[in-house]
């Protein structure tokens, strides 16, 4: 059953992406895809095989939910789960050849209840590293100091070392740089403690295409794949956007001056007015604060106007129009075109947090 608000998701744009990113490392740069939230929204799995199409050599999921259901769709690429699951998980996500990231010596010695392994059952892990992003991570020489004995056994693998750069979109390098650095002094401590490696990484997708030296083993992209990056700081590459989300007009009236729109009486006509209202509401992760952004209407640009509810919501629109006419909500029409990025601007986050947030109520429809 398809909705007439829905979201088209052109593959071939995924794969071309991540096929120029994958050209601008050496082939000795192994190439992750983050796919978690559902591909950001674009699908997880059918992300997941344009990016393997595109070059990628392995995946990364946010939760261990995320990477059980890309096995279920066939998945076969390595997929590394970038927060710490729960030890009692552990054997379930071996189970699936998941890799795990761990950043405590406590969660080994919890781990160590729940896996009985043999040395013929290796588990693969990376290591995450907090360098100041103040997320997750060991931060400290003592924390390294207990964990590095847990990974000295037989049947762990450290597939990773890592860390997370938290201003890699800043033209501002100064705490990437501070980050960087931090992160080359626990390189140290890894190397001192004799612990083998098979890869360094530290760059996401800003990071990696602003600073290619910063490489290393492995970079892993989320929001270029998607066309998503800061594109005025990397001039050197052009990535496009996959996803557009279009619907139609259910229903277009004219107002009288003095007449109100939406709950609350949040919008007042000024004069005598066209409004359209268009099935999508904030339960389609269309958030209220995207009230005063814009739609496209048989190629003009038309305002929302009322709060936004939670099925609908209402358009002034450029004069009268067709009930049932096309609107383009992220996307071109005719000279005109919506991205991510503006609607991110009106509300103060990045592009990625639009395409996120699309429900699954949303319909999907998958392109070349
Ligand atoms: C989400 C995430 C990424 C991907 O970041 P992008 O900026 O979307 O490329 C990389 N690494 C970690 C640890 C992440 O959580």
């Amino acid at each position: 059953m398809f909705r007439v608000t829905r979201a088209e998701v052109r593959l071939g744009k995924i794969r071309d992406n991540m096929k120029q990113i994958r050209c601008l490392f050496p082939d000795t740069v192994k190439l992750m895809a983050v796919v978690k939230a559902d591909g950001y929204g674009h699908g997880d799995a059918e992300a997941a095989r344009m990016a393997e199409q595109g070059g990628a050599d392995a995946l990364a999921v946010a939760y261990l939910n995320e990477a059980l259901r890309l096995r279920a769709q066939g998945i076969t690429l390595p997929i590394l789960i970038l927060t710490p699951i729960e030890p009692q998980e552990v054997p379930l996500a071996e189970e699936h050849e998941l890799m795990l990231t761990v950043t405590s010596g406590e969660w080994f010695r919890e781990m160590r209840r729940y896996r009985n392994a043999s040395a013929a059952d290796k588990l693969k892990v990376h290591v995450k590293a907090d360098t100041g992003l103040g997320r997750i991570g060991l931060r400290s020489k003592e924390e390294w100091d207990e964990l590095a004995p847990w990974l000295h056994a037989d049947d762990i693998v450290v597939d990773g070392f890592f860390t997370h750069f938290a201003t890699a979109s800043n033209e501002d390098t100064t705490f990437l740089t501070r980050q960087r650095d931090r992160f080359a002094e626990m390189i140290e401590w890894v190397e001192h403690s004799g612990v083998a490696v098979n890869h360094y990484h530290c760059a996401g997708s800003a990071a990696a295409l602003r600073f290619p030296e910063l490489a290393m083993d492995m970079v892993r992209i989320g929001a270029a794949m998607f066309g998503f990056y800061p594109e005025r700081l990397v001039p050197s590459v052009k990535l496009e956007p996959a996803l557009s989300l279009r619907s139609r007009l259910m229903q277009v009236k004219q107002l009288r001056k003095g007449e109100y729109i939406g709950y609350d009486n949040s919008y007042r006509a000024d004069g005598d007015e066209w409004i359209g209202t268009v099935p999508i509401g904030y339960a389609d992760g269309w958030s209220q604060g995207l009230q005063g952004t814009q739609m496209l209407v048989n190629g003009k640009r038309a305002t929302v106007v009322g709060k936004i509810c939670m099925d609908q919501l209402m358009l002034r629109l450029p004069g009268p129009c067709e009930e049932g006419a096309e609107v383009t909500i992220i996307g071109s029409q005719g000279d005109e075109r919506i991205t991510c990025a503006e609607l991110a601007r009106h509300i103060g986050t990045v592009p990625q947090e639009i395409s996120a947030s699309i429900a699954p109520r949303v319909s999907k429809v998958y392109k070349e």
